[in-house]
């Protein structure tokens, strides 16, 4: 078949095309995701021995496929070889080619994808942790074949069974969120029953999951947003509170900034705190999750408790940090770094999908040419939850009503906004 696939059409099992529509980001058009990602018809991917090639039903949007756009803080083209870039590190969908050395995948199976690679061969693939491999990326941003088009490749120890419960969309919506949360909290911060966390972004997409992992944990969310409606969501996934930071306009560090300002700051984050503690029944909290970086950071050091933990896998307002480091020693906390997870701690973290322990928040559904909207919205933060493009579904909720479709057939309802 020489042309590409119709797009939200399942056509039949194992028809490969030679070119598929994709949305391509190129190193002449960096920026804005509204115009740096373009529909555009390429070449399928070569499908190695140890690959896969997965029909993409649906794609979730994260915040790398912004990065990504924008080239900053790094071009993704100085990351792979490719004179193109197709971005999306989440996917669910059907498998459509297995390489020659794939045992535990067949083609017809339906997956959801995790995005880490590594090479498999290292010591420390077999020994320590993939994520310490020389060779490790993450999929559809360090590397290229991501999950916005219609084939995607990816390594055959990425794929793990999509949860039955779920539609398609909803199953592309929490791979990288949401295993990332579960390796930061579970193993990085090992969060236990009793403590309490505070989730920054607690309605974005690490942090719907971040207080959903808390209830299942025993251990107790304070979630910070920016509305009362993203609040509400967050009681509704479990937290036992939740504070608006547009009620402390102070609170957020922003360079340069000047002693008389910094004084400002400080009373603002204990004001903070003491907010924390009416929630809490007089707590400091044990552990922070942090992601939002330049901005908040001081203000997660000085308010987690003596000994408490700060955990962090990103920087979305700046990753220059600048703290008072008196706050870290003297009270004797630890800063964790944390990034994705890896294969084992994906397959426990989806177990709790299967089982309905933990639910996917889907905001928005978009068509595959609606991808550059999508990341716009999340680069100016007017998301909540998860965005999902919608690549080859259409055409399998018809086929199959209740898949697909946002039902819910045998298990609890996921979250729909
Ligand atoms: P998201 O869906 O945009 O959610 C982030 C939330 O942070 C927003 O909903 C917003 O909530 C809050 N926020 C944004 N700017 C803020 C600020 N200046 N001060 C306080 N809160 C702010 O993004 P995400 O998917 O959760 O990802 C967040 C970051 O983590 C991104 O930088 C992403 O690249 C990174 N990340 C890293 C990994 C990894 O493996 N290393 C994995 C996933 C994500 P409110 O406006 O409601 O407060």
């Amino acid at each position: 078949m020489s042309g590409p696939l119709e797009l939200g059409r399942v056509p039949e099992l194992g028809t490969l095309p030679e070119t598929m529509l994709a949305v391509v980001i190129r190193p002449d058009r960096e920026g804005d995701p509204a115009t740096a990602m373009r529909v555009e018809e390429v070449p399928v991917p070569p499908c190695g021995p140890n690959d896969v090639l997965v029909l993409v039903m649906a794609a979730g949007v994260n915040f790398n496929g912004v990065w990504a756009a924008r080239g900053k803080p790094v071009s993704v083209f100085k990351m792979h070889q490719d004179p193109f870039h197709i971005a999306g590190s989440d996917a669910s969908g059907i498998v459509w080619k297995v390489g020659s050395s794939v045992r535990r995948w067949k083609v017809g199976d339906e997956v959801v994808v995790h995005c880490n690679q590594s090479c498999g061969e290292c010591p420390e693939c077999n020994g320590l942790d993939p994520l310490a491999c020389p060779e490790q990326k993450i999929w559809g941003y360090e590397t290229n074949w991501g999950s916005f088009a219609q084939l995607t490749r990816v390594q055959s120890q990425q794929l793990l069974p999509k949860p039955r419960n779920l539609s398609w969309q909803e199953a592309a919506s929490y791979g990288l969120t949401y295993f990332t949360a579960y390796r930061m909290l579970v193993h990085q911060a090992k969060v236990s029953a009793g403590d309490w966390v505070l989730v920054w972004g607690a309605a974005g997409g690490l942090g719907i999951f971040a207080v959903q992992l808390c209830k299942v944990l025993g251990a107790h969310a304070v979630g910070v947003v920016s509305s009362e409606e993203k609040g509400e969501l967050v009681m509704r996934l479990g937290a036992r509170g939740y504070l608006n930071r547009k009620d402390y306009p102070g609170l957020c560090y922003a360079a340069p900034e000047t002693p008389e300002r910094e004084r400002e700051r400080l009373i603002e984050t204990r004001r903070f705190g003491q907010a924390i503690r009416d929630l809490s029944g007089g707590k400091d909290v044990d552990v922070v999750f942090e992601h939002v970086g330049r901005e908040t950071f001081p203000a997660s050091v000085l308010l987690a408790k003596r000994f408490g933990k700060i955990v962090i896998c990103g920087a979305t307002s700046g990753y220059k940090l600048d703290f008072d480091v008196r706050h870290l020693w003297m009270r004797q906390k630890q800063i964790l770094g944390s990034h994705f997870c890896n294969a084992f701690q994906a397959e426990r973290a989806n177990q709790l999908v299967l089982e309905g322990a933990i639910r996917p928040v889907v905001d928005q559904v978009f068509p595959l040419h609606g991808t550059p909207a999508a990341h716009a919205l999340m680069a100016a933060n007017h998301h909540t939850g998860k965005m999902v493009i919608d690549v080859q579904a259409g055409a399998a909720a018809e086929k199959a009503p209740g898949r697909g479709a946002g039902l819910d057939l045998d298990g609890e309802q996921p979250v729909l906004m």
